[in-house]
């Protein structure tokens, strides 16, 4: 099954899960309504069930359009007051059904402390968790819990399809690039990314086994990662944990 991603807004993408063998149409993340009506006018199909992975505007914001539109829609949201509306509300460790497609909800502390992630088809939805070759800023958890949630989703098959809510793909490899400037499999991805941003095509969705090879979020187990995070921080030795949180706060102070 191949996910389509519709652009909105400046960077983000709403996932569009294509019906097929008997199944709806699943519509992960509608930022914006406008972007999703088109391409369903344009491709003949009709959403049926809604994904939501976090609160945030810029995932949730097309939400009442697409029901007033279409108001038998299915969604599925986190449970977070934050989220309004009529909404089927998931949390880590359900399995659910949306449109006839089955998925597994892994909650995803980090971003927020309410994020989850979809998981099945071999496809991952995983919102402002994690980005190809970066993971999301964390407004509301610790290093710690989005640590955790990272090994989570590191868990899964190295094949899996993961489908992210931004394209950050192409700043995050210069930051990738200044953490771990000598692994070929990086320098390998990031020279394919920017031959795909020339070519105005999408990043996403990448492999969760690239990522394992190429993203310093997943790679704090690097010696080489280890080392550059350390030497950021003038401390040596950190932990893994250390090294994360010092990771994401020198990718916070980080300009290319
Ligand atoms: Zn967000
Ligand atoms: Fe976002």
């Amino acid at each position: 099954m191949v996910p389509v991603p519709i652009p909105a807004f400046a960077d983000n993408y709403i996932w569009v899960v294509p019906a097929g063998d008997g199944r709806g149409t699943v519509v992960v993340d509608p930022g914006d309504a406008a972007p999703v009506i088109a391409a369903a006018e344009a491709g003949g199909w009709r959403p049926d069930a809604l994904l939501l992975t976090h609160h945030h505007e810029d995932h949730v914001g097309g939400v009442a359009a697409l029901l007033a539109r279409w108001p038998d829609l299915d969604v599925v949201a986190p449970a977070d007051d934050r989220i309004r509306g009529e909404a089927r509300r998931a949390d880590g460790g359900d399995r659910i059904e949306a449109a006839g497609h089955g998925f597994d909800v892994i909650a995803v502390p980090g971003h927020t402390v309410s994020h989850i992630a979809f998981h099945g088809h071999g496809l991952l939805f995983c919102g402002d968790t994690l980005f190809s070759l970066g993971c999301g800023r964390l407004f509301e958890g610790t290093p710690g819990q989005m640590l955790a949630s990272l090994d989570r989703l590191a868990g899964l098959p190295g094949e899996t399809l993961v489908c992210c809510g931004h394209e950050y793909t192409q700043s995050n490899a210069a930051f990738a690039r200044a953490v771990d400037p000598d692994n070929p499999a990086l320098t390998r991805r990031s020279e394919e990314v920017a031959a795909m941003r020339d070519a105005s095509m999408p990043t996403l969705p990448t492999t969760l086994a690239s990522e394992l090879a190429c993203n310093p979020f997943l790679r704090v187990d690097a010696p080489a990662v280890r080392r550059a995070a350390s030497a950021w921080a003038g401390e040596a030795g950190l932990s893994r944990a250390g090294a994360f949180a010092a990771l994401r706060r020198w990718k916070d102070g980080f300009r290319a």
